[in-house]
């Protein structure tokens, strides 16, 4: 990745600075995420009520049922997909994230702080994109790993949501934004951390993943 050394500034000060001055939290409750209680992940940071649960259920379903949209091997074309399609699939939280570049308050979401072996995969494709042993703590609130499981799946873009550019991520597979890639860990192997909203992602345990292998 090529970063310039005012990209690298910019990158390391952005989300230590939203933290820190709260704007995290007017980003959040202007996307409806407010009353999400920090530190508490089944308290309904992302609004995890039965309907809610309910909805994320119907939109997993809904993905294997989704043959109109197949290539002509079998294989779903996720970036096929319209808006439209994706708002039902998805839970409004998951929708605002992944498909309009939403960002889930920090210490909100339910694997910031988890250290469980194994996989993450893409909310919107299953697609696995991070996995637990590239996962570290970075302190933001964010869950936060140094690089991806195979980076041919995530790709990278530049936003200047915030008026200063980012080096967006996001599934290569279906396009779902993921969160963004900062220069700013020294302590990893790669001095990269690739903080993603938590939202977007799906932990599968190491020996369910082995299974489904089988
Ligand atoms: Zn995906």
């Amino acid at each position: 990745m090529q970063l310039s050394t005012k990209d690298n500034k910019s990158r390391r000060s952005c989300l230590s600075c939203l933290a820190s001055l709260g704007l995290a939290s007017v980003f959040s409750s202007t996307w409806g995420f407010g009353k999400a209680n920090a530190g508490d992940p089944d308290s309904g940071a992302f609004g995890a009520s039965d309907s809610t649960s309910a909805k994320a259920k119907d939109g997993i379903d809904n993905k294997a049922k989704a043959k109109s949209k197949s290539k002509d091997d079998g294989e779903i074309d996720y970036k096929a997909i319209t808006n439209a399609e994706w708002k039902k699939r998805l839970t409004p939280q998951q929708y605002k994230v992944c498909r309009e570049q939403g960002t889930e308050r920090a210490y909100s979401g339910k694997y910031f702080d988890t250290k469980a072996d194994g996989a993450y995969r893409c909310t919107c494709c299953d697609t696995v994109l991070f996995d637990s042993k590239e996962k570290f703590d970075s302190k933001t609130g964010w869950p936060s790993f140094w690089q991806p499981s195979d980076k041919k799946m995530v790709g990278e873009s530049v936003d200047h949501l915030l008026g200063y550019p980012r080096t967006e991520v996001h599934c290569n597979k279906c396009d779902a934004h993921l969160g963004h890639v900062f220069d700013d860990a020294p302590q990893t192997p790669t001095g990269l951390r690739y903080c993603i909203n938590s939202v977007c992602l799906e932990f599968v345990p190491r020996a369910k993943l082995e299974k489904a292998k089988d």
